[in-house]
C-alpha cells in the first residue's frame, strides 16, 4: 500500500491523503480540498484515482470532490448519514464495510462519531496498520466538537474504538496541528518529559515534512488518551474542582475538551 500525505498550504492546516494500490496504480483520495493539487499529486506518480473518501461533511474535507470527480469520474464515499449533506455521494459507508482499492489495499470502515455524528475513520490492517482519522484524533489532541459534534460521543470513540488498535498504527489526521497540540498537553502535564521533546522537533519541522506518529506514541503525549495521569486530573481540579478526587475517565476528556476550546 502506497500512502502519501499532500499538505493544502491552507490555514485549516489541512492534509489529503492519497491511498494507492501499489500493483495496479489505483487510488482513493481521502478529504479532497484541493482538487488541483490532488489530481497532481496522483498525475506526478502515475496514479488512477478511483475513490473519494470524506471522513465527514465539513467543507475542508469535502470542497474538492466536484474537481476530482470531474477529471476522474471517480465514485465518492462517505458515512451514510453525512451523504445528503455532503452531495453526489456514490455509496453510503457503515460500520465494518471495506473499501478495496486495486488489488493490495483493503480499507475498513470505523464508525466514529464526537467531532460530527456521522464521521468516518479508515484502518488499513497487516504489519504496519494505518488509520486515517479525519478530525476525530489529531497528533496529540483531539478534534473540537463546535460544529455538530458531542464531547461524550467523542469520549467513547477514543476509548472503545481508537484507544484499542495495536500501538504500532500509524496516525493519519485531517489536520496539521501537532505543536499547538503538544503544548497544550504540557500545560495539562508539564512533567512530560516525551511530549517536551516531541514539541521541540515538532517547532523545528515544517508540515510538509512532519513526523508521522504512532497510536502507541500518541498514548503517551496526547492527553485525550492520558485520562489516568495523576497530574493530568490534579491540574484538572485546580480549574474544576467539582471532579473531585477521583474523576472517571470520560468526565477527564470532556473537561480537557472544554479546556482546550478556550486554550
Ligand atoms: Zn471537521
Ligand atoms: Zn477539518
Amino acid at each position: 500500500m502506497l500512502i502519501e500525505r499532500l499538505w493544502a498550504a491552507n490555514s485549516l492546516r489541512n492534509f489529503h491523503y492519497l491511498i494507492a494500490c501499489r500493483e495496479t496504480g489505483e487510488a482513493l483520495i481521502v478529504d479532497p480540498l484541493n482538487a488541483d493539487q490532488c489530481l497532481a499529486a496522483a498525475r506526478t506518480r502515475g496514479l488512477s484515482i478511483r475513490f473519494i473518501l470524506n471522513t465527514h461533511e465539513h467543507r475542508d474535507h469535502t470542497d474538492g470532490n466536484a474537481g476530482v470527480v470531474a477529471a476522474t469520474h471517480s465514485k465518492v464515499l462517505a458515512h451514510a448519514g453525512a451523504a445528503s449533506v455532503i452531495g453526489g455521494v456514490d455509496r453510503g459507508l457503515s460500520r465494518g464495510d471495506i473499501i478495496q482499492v486495486g488489488r493490495t489495499v483493503e480499507l475498513e470502515v470505523l464508525d466514529t462519531p464526537g467531532h460530527t455524528r456521522s464521521h468516518v475513520c479508515l484502518l488499513a490492517h497487516g504489519d504496519s496498520p494505518a488509520l486515517f482519522c479525519g478530525d476525530t484524533l489529531f497528533n496529540a489532541g483531539a478534534g473540537n466538537c463546535h460544529n455538530g459534534g458531542d464531547p461524550g460521543l467523542l469520549y467513547e470513540t477514543f476509548v472503545n474504538q481508537l484507544a484499542k488498535l495495536p500501538d504500532t498504527t500509524r496516525v493519519y489526521p485531517g489536520h496539521e496541528y501537532m505543536a499547538r497540540n503538544l503544548a497544550f498537553t504540557l500545560d495539562r502535564e508539564p512533567g512530560n518529559a516525551e511530549a517536551a521533546r516531541a514539541l521541540e522537533a515538532a517547532k523545528a519541522t515544517t508540515p510538509e515534512v512532519a513526523r508521522v506518529t504512532t497510536l502507541g506514541e500518541e498514548k503517551r503525549v496526547n492527553a485525550f488518551l492520558r485520562l489516568q495521569n495523576p497530574e493530568v486530573i490534579a491540574r484538572l481540579r485546580e480549574r474544576f474542582p467539582e471532579i473531585g478526587e477521583k474523576p472517571d475517565a470520560r468526565t477527564v476528556f470532556v473537561k480537557l475538551r472544554e479546556l482546550r476550546n478556550s486554550w
